[in-house]
């Protein structure tokens, strides 16, 4: 008889991110010396919800949509993280990117564990009372595992601070409460924090200049190339332009810009459109993958996965990658660029100001009480330096890359809680 296909072979790719997330998370927890049960406990969520959402379209017909939300851990705290708009979501990236979540708050040291989730539509096919109905259907079919000491959300690929709103409001309707701590990343006048927009990018600058200073290569003039030109990649290439660095490539879905002599960002800003691009306007482009190879200081990843593999590693001639996507480098990549020397900054450390600005908008919900953007500045500021620099010095007392280091220091806080409580 032939087996039927798991569901996890069939959404098996080659560079399956569930599978290396756990492949280096075994890694992490063996090289600090836990035993076995902390693997088997952080290697997947604790709790995987799948929901079916009904919704009346505009045509009149009722279409049913799948979510998902994973809590991978709450041994630290409540779980916390996006929730992502897209066809191609599936349930284990879901899980995958849970697993990420619980990393970056440990690494940034916040109270919590890593949640996040996800429906699979297409929101540029959907009108915006569409989209309403789902993200309040998504809430109503979780409301009870949800909450602000339990599980709190936030915007990822393709929601945004209009969808927290609906959520928020969803939530609070069903609380009987106004729960504004329910869900952060939400408009300034629902409680959202000064800074939140931008705090990805934000934080990926601040390890960009911690890294800078280690390879003495001075911002002033530093050329720079910025694969993607949405929300993380425009924000992080107007912040390294105004810093005096030289942004000479940025690219999107269409292709790249590239001008050795620096590209005029604001003029690229004020003509990208909502979803980041801006190539389509100019003749003159190259592909993304030639973009990767120019000769450069620092590259940043800020689009999609699996951009730099064991097929381009040994032609990058940056000096230093910090990746603001998530997952741009396999694992096999990352080993290929450590050997040459290039200081990779890995996803889980650089992108992790949004979630640490999420953490401010909680804070602040709780205690009713709003911070200025140079107070959130600041305080980012500081937690990102000192990350960086515990991962940096991790790596270099292990002799191991930057990856590896921020895994260990991202695990270590979860498995600790985890024994406290008389878990493992
Ligand atoms: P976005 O949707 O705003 O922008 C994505 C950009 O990537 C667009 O410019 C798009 O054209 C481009 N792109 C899409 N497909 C591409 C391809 N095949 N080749 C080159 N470019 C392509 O997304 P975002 O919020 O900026 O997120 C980008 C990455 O950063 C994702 O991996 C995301 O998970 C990660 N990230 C974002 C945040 C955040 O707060 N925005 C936080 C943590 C991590």
């Amino acid at each position: 008889m032939v087996a039927e296909k798991s569901a996890d072979s069939q959404n098996e790719q080659p560079n399956d991110i569930l599978i290396s997330t756990q492949s280096v998370v075994k890694d992490a927890l063996n090289r600090l010396g836990y035993p076995e049960e902390a693997y088997e406990l952080m290697k997947e969520p604790v709790r995987m919800i799948t929901v079916r959402i009904p919704v009346r379209m505009d045509d009149g017909n009722i279409k049913v949509f799948t979510g998902y939300r994973a809590q991978h851990n709450d041994a630290v705290g409540p779980t916390k993280g996006g929730v992502r708009f897209h066809p191609d979501v599936t349930e284990k990236e879901v899980r995958a990117l849970s697993i990420w979540m619980t990393l970056k708050s440990g690494i940034v040291d916040l109270p919590y564990g890593g949640g996040k989730g996800g429906i699979v539509c297409d929101p540029r096919e959907m009108s915006f009372r569409e989209l309403e109905a789902l993200s309040r259907g998504y809430v109503r079919a979780l409301s009870q595992v949800v909450g602000p000491t339990k599980d709190i959300p936030a915007p990822d690929v393709f929601t945004n601070s209009q969808i927290m709103a609906w959520m928020m409001d969803e939530y609070s309707r069903i609380d009987e409460f106004n729960s504004p701590g329910f869900i952060t990343g939400k408009p300034i006048v629902l409680g959202g924090s000064h800074g939140r927009e931008s705090a990805t990018a934000k934080g990926v600058t601040i390890c960009i200049e911690e890294a800078c200073k280690k390879r003495g290569i001075d911002i002033q003039g530093a050329r720079v190339i910025v694969q993607g030109f949405g929300n993380a990649g425009s924000f992080l290439a107007k912040f390294m332009h105004d810093m005096g660095a030289k942004v000479i490539a940025i690219s999107d879905a269409e292709g790249a810009l590239h001008d050795p002599e620096g590209l005029d960002i604001d003029y690229l800003l004020d003509r990208r459109d909502s979803f980041g691009t801006v190539t389509n306007l100019f003749d003159d482009t190259i592909s993304n993958e030639e973009m990767l190879e120019l000769d450069t200081d620092i590259l940043v990843p800020a689009a999609i996965e699996n951009q730099i593999t064991k097929d381009n590693a040994h032609e990058i001639k940056a000096e230093i990658v910090v990746e603001a996507a998530n997952g741009p480098t396999t694992l096999e990549a990352t080993e290929i660029l450590t050997e040459r020397d290039i200081l990779i900054v890995p996803d889980v450390l650089a992108s992790s100001g949004g979630v640490t600005v999420s953490y401010f908008e909680w804070v602040q919900n709780n205690q009713g009480f709003y911070w200025k953007e140079e107070e959130v500045q600041e305080k980012l500021r500081e937690v990102l330096v000192k990350s960086f620099n515990n991962v940096y010095t991790t790596s270099q007392n292990r002799q191991i890359d930057m990856r590896l280091a921020a895994y260990m220091v991202g695990v270590r806080k979860m498995t600790e809680a985890a024994r406290f409580r008389g878990w493992i």
